[in-house]
């Protein structure tokens, strides 16, 4: 389907979010982060291709934490005719017992070398629509189903369509999880209007699809009958094996694996865990990376600029962070901790100490990471505060819907004064690109703790390592890869065991709880206050054995070699 050096490839890379520049808030959070980076990297490496995305007029939420410690969410419109071009051509898709007018929006990424790769933003807010059509494309993720699937409509029909009009002729469609799945309907009444012999074979050819979660939730479903009210193309399903299942639901995962010849994961564990849910389908994996460029903070920059000369081209050469004087990859994230310190007094009002010991935890607050495993047995926690200072530093939205997640975020904020003699502890509102690009290099550790073997990957902690900043994180996803014991950074909780069943409870909030503590209090913190040089250490090999691999320079590559090239 895409052949080295001809001028017919092109890769169409869909994804229902993409998180490339900090103010288009068309993105929620490591999804929309991994198809930035995906895309960065494409333009970088001269790679033909083309991003589809919707415009999400209002975002996903702006996070505002209210005077009773609660998660207030506000939508406000960003400046879309800013920083996109408005396009002349213009896409109508046939949904909902409607035409459905789709107007179109660019944005260029531009590569070192000045190869561009162009974004094709969807936007639903046409004059000719009726006004409950308007607003289709207003927000990322709405709950209610009707909007929801008539988003997915949109972005999978209506961007096949707005890049025929475009002029664009894809030899491969990525579908970064299921949500764009309905591209395959469209690409099979295409085939069969060009009488294909094997219009099913002639699309799985010509698709990729990346799976992204063992999160049952994760992966949308819709009524059969509901769909029929919705989707135009309703009646090709019936020639799709199992799309629709045994309950009669329309399951967009299994839609995506039926259509797909080329299936992935998002790391190795996520593969296997991956092949037990659908064991039907061959599913490797590519494991995720993040843009180095894009990552690494500008004092890391100047430092890899002078000892790594070339390392922006190629990260491979991150590797030789190994010659870099320890002293001064502390001293590069020393001004990382300063930056993010002056932040904290800016916003929060509060003094951190930059001769502290300090953890960073933020990602999307929802039950299964656990952002509340350190708080389990807060006397402890403390205990070890008054031997070894500390001080935690928070962020992360909460989905609009997701009750649980917000009473976390209120939970953790309830623990700012009970612990506040001994431990300092901010939660930073908004959690988004900006802040991620100030809170993760400027910590002294990075912690996850989500509930094995939920992670599929997780990115953060790779943006850490880049930034000389260790992991404290569960033997999950991407780390099962990346973890040295001692050397990249430390592991919470048992070593998995093979083939373990999702619904195995092995992984205890106690047990888990007290292995965090015992590796702060015996290891870490020992480390960090009596032999800072070794900390160092461990900062360094983040750089060198986690920031050369785990770029997305890499995972592009390897999507080149195992899924685009046949
Ligand atoms: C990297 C990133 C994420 C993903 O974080 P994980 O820890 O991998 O879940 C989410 N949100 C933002 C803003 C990010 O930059």
């Amino acid at each position: 389907m895409f052949q080295l050096k001809s001028s017919q490839n092109l890769i169409a890379y869909f994804s229902m979010e993409i998180g490339i520049d900090p103010q288009i808030l068309t993105y929620s959070g490591g999804l929309g982060i991994l198809a930035g980076d995906t895309l960065r990297s494409f333009a970088d490496l001269s790679v033909p291709a083309v991003g589809i995305t919707l415009i999400s007029e209002y975002g996903y939420l702006n996070q505002h934490i209210s005077s009773q410690n609660q998660q207030d969410d506000s939508f406000e419109r960003w400046q879309i005719e800013r920083y996109l071009d408005s396009l002349a051509q213009e896409v109508i898709i046939r949904a909902d017992n409607s035409d459905i007018y789709l107007k179109l929006w660019r944005y260029t990424v531009t590569g070192l070398s000045g190869h561009q790769v162009p974004i094709i933003f969807l936007d639903a807010n046409h004059p000719q629509n009726k006004p409950e059509h308007r607003k289709l494309t207003q927000r990322l993720y709405p709950s209610n189903p009707s909007f929801r699937i008539l988003q997915e409509i949109i972005l999978g029909i209506g961007g096949v369509k707005a890049l025929s009009v475009l002029g664009f002729q894809p030899s491969v469609y990525h579908l970064n999880e299921g949500h764009p799945a309905f591209l395959t309907l469209e690409l099979l009444k295409q085939a069969k209007l060009r009488n294909e012999p094997d219009p099913i074979k002639y699309v799985r050819n010509h698709c990729v699809f990346t799976t992204h979660t063992p999160v049952e939730s994760g992966h949308d479903k819709f009524e059969a009958e509901f769909v029929k009210t919705k989707l135009d193309e309703f009646d090709l399903l019936s020639e799709v094996p199992n799309a629709i299942d045994q309950e009669d639901q329309l399951n967009m995962t299994l839609l995506a694996l039926a259509m797909s010849e080329r299936i992935n994961g998002v790391a190795k564990k996520h593969a296997e865990v991956s092949r037990m849910m659908f064991p039907n389908f061959m599913i490797n994996s590519v494991t995720n990376g993040v843009h180095h460029g894009f990552w690494t903070t500008p004092s890391f920059h100047m430092l890899y600029t002078e000892y790594l000369p070339g390392w922006n081209e190629d990260p491979f050469s991150l590797r030789g962070a190994l010659k870099i004087p320890r002293e001064l990859i502390k001293e590069a994230h020393n001004e990382n901790k300063h930056r993010l310190f002056e932040h904290i007094y800016k916003t929060q009002n509060v003094s951190y100490d930059p001769s502290v010991f300090t953890i960073g935890y933020a990602r999307r607050i929802t039950k299964y990471k656990r952002p509340d495993l350190i708080f389990y047995d807060l006397n402890r926690l403390i205990q070890i505060a008054q031997k070894y200072p500390i001080q935690l530093v928070f962020a992360g939205k909460a989905h609009h819907e997701d009750t649980v997640g917000k009473s976390l975020i209120n939970e953790i904020l309830n623990l700012i004064p009970k612990i506040k003699p001994q431990i300092r502890l901010v939660f930073l509102p908004n959690y988004d690109i900006n802040q991620a690009k100030l809170i993760i290099p400027g910590v002294d550790i990075w912690l996850n703790t989500p509930k094995r073997p939920l992670e599929a990957s997780g990115t953060s902690g790779m943006k850490a390592s880049l930034n000389g900043v260790p992991n404290l994180s569960v033997l999950d996803g991407w780390w099962l890869e990346g973890a040295i014991e001692g050397i990249t950074g430390w592991s919470v909780g048992p070593y998995p065991h093979d083939h373990e069943k999702i619904s195995d409870l092995d992984c205890i909030d106690s047990d888990d709880s007290e292995d965090l503590y015992r590796k702060l209090e015996q290891i870490i913190l020992p480390m960090y206050y009596e032999r800072n040089d070794e900390y160092n250490s461990v900062r360094r090999y983040g750089i060198s054995l986690i920031g050369s691999h785990f770029n997305s320079h890499r995972m592009v590559q390897e999507y080149i070699l195992k899924s685009y090239l046949t």
